[in-house]
Order: C-alpha cells, then sequence, then structure tokens
C-alpha cells in the first residue's frame, strides 16, 4: 500500500498542481492530507475542490479552522488572509449555490484526528490536535514536551503545521530529509513523528514544494520525503496582485520561509 502524505498547501494551486501531477506518476493507491488547505495563498477555492477531489480525507488544520470559526493567535497579514479566504468561498457560492455548500460542508467536517493503518494523524500534535507545533529544535530544548508528546502516541504519528518535514524519533532526535537520503524505514520498536512539510509554503529555506510516500509492506513502512519545483512565481504574483493578501506572503515563498 502507497499512500501520498501531503500537508499545509495554503490556497496555493500552482504547488498543488504540481504536487498532485507529480504524485499521479508514483502509483500511489491514496492520498492523504493533514490540514491547512486554506490561508495565506491567492486560490482557496480552487485548493478545496482539488483535495476534496483528489484526497480520501484531510484533516482540520489550523487555518482551515480561522477560517471557518474564527482566526485567534494569526497574526495580521493571516487574519486578514482569513476573513479574505472566507469572501472568497462566500462569493464562490453565491456563483454557484451548490457547489458553495459542498464546500463549508467539506470543510466543516474536516476532523481533528484520524487513526489509519498504525499511524495517528493530527495536524499539530497529538496533545493539541490543531495548535501545537512540534518544532526540530523541540528534540534537543523541550525532552519533556517532546516526553509528553510520544506518550500520547501508541507507535508513529503523522503531523504537518510547522511547514518543515522530517522524522523525530523517541530518543527523542529530529532528521531532517538531508540527514536520511530522503528516506526512513519506521523501525516497528521504536516511536515516530513523521512530517511530510508543506505543499505551498515551505519554511525549511527550500523553496521547493515538499510532500511524502508512505509504502507499507508485510508491517514494515518506509517514508519517502519529495520535493518539487513548481511554478512559485505564478503564486507570487497571484498575491502581489490581490490587495488583501500582504505581498511579505509572497516573498516568503521565495525563500521558504
Ligand atoms: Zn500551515
Amino acid at each position: 500500500m502507497k499512500t501520498a502524505i501531503i500537508s499545509d498547501i495554503h490556497s496555493n494551486l500552482a504547488a498543488l498542481e504540481a504536487v498532485l501531477g507529480d504524485i499521479d506518476q508514483k502509483g500511489v493507491d491514496r492520498i492523504i492530507c493533514l490540514g491547512d488547505i486554506i490561508g495565506y495563498g491567492p486560490d482557496p477555492v480552487e485548493c478545496v475542490d482539488l483535495i476534496a477531489q483528489r484526497c480520501e480525507w484531510s484533516l482540520m488544520g489550523n487555518h482551515d479552522f480561522g477560517v471557518l470559526y474564527e482566526p485567534t493567535n494569526f497574526n495580521t497579514a493571516a487574519e486578514q488572509a482569513a476573513y479574505w479566504t472566507r469572501n472568497q468561498l462566500d462569493d464562490a457560492g453565491k456563483a454557484d449555490t451548490e457547489a458553495g455548500m459542498k464546500r463549508w460542508e467539506f470543510l466543516g467536517r474536516l476532523r481533528v484526528r484520524v487513526g489509519f493503518d498504525g499511524f495517528l494523524c493530527v495536524h499539530g500534535s497529538p496533545r493539541r490536535p490543531i495548535n501545537e507545533y512540534i518544532f526540530p529544535e523541540d528534540a534537543i530544548n523541550s525532552p519533556v514536551k517532546m516526553e509528553q508528546i510520544f506518550e500520547n502516541i501508541d507507535t508513529h504519528c503523522l503531523v504537518g503545521h510547522t511547514h518543515v518535514p522530517g522524522v523525530f524519533t523517541n530518543e527523542p532526535d529530529f532528521y531532517p530529509p538531508g540527514d536520511l537520503d530522503g528516506e526512513y524505514t519506521i523501525r516497528e520498536d521504536e516511536k515516530a513523528v513523521i512530517n511530510p512539510g508543506s505543499v505551498g509554503q515551505p519554511r525549511d529555506l527550500d523553496p521547493r514544494a515538499s510532500y511524502a510516500v508512505i509504502e507499507q509492506d508485510n508491517g514494515q513502512a518506509k517514508v519517502r520525503f519529495h520535493r518539487l519545483e513548481y511554478e512559485v512565481d505564478r503564486t507570487v504574483q497571484r498575491i502581489r496582485e490581490n490587495a488583501h493578501l500582504s505581498d511579505w506572503l509572497g516573498e516568503r515563498l521565495l525563500e521558504g520561509r
């Protein structure tokens, strides 16, 4: 069984299209999404529709939650983007009522926690599934936090939210894909938290879109991390042309931060 894991699309249609195209060439059995479909980027309607069509399921991220309910603890650019995103979805719903209702229903039904094949899947962390960040530096600086997080996991966990790809083990340690040659075999006798990175807003100083594929075979699971160039200028230009989205949201895409 081959599963593509995508996360943190953030309304970046150019990145999502490129990643889905790449996934299509890898013969995966299913695609799952760890949340933050929308927020920040210029194409929320198209991204929600594509995720609804192409993914077996998606989780609720803090930005999906912020657009649906209330953007709390967001910086000004993120808050503005959340309100603008909500208006976009409303306007699209006025143009096509049925499609609009389906979109809101899809977003409203996103789950915060899903178990599949031995993996616990959450957007943020097992303790606070929507909002808590598990940062790479936590493996060194916050051993108690990491211990508590691993206490909440039976075996393996998939998370998004930080936009930084890699594997946390309960040593505790963090391995970026570069240290793993892009591939990690999950041992049965260890606990691991895996982050596929972000499709639409990478923050590890590599602007390429990030995702992962998990291959399960006879109880063994292998994670392969992928990076992909996409038409980042297309998204940056759409952000620049949009008076409601801060130019900074485009600039950070060019730098991967
Ligand atoms: Zn995010």
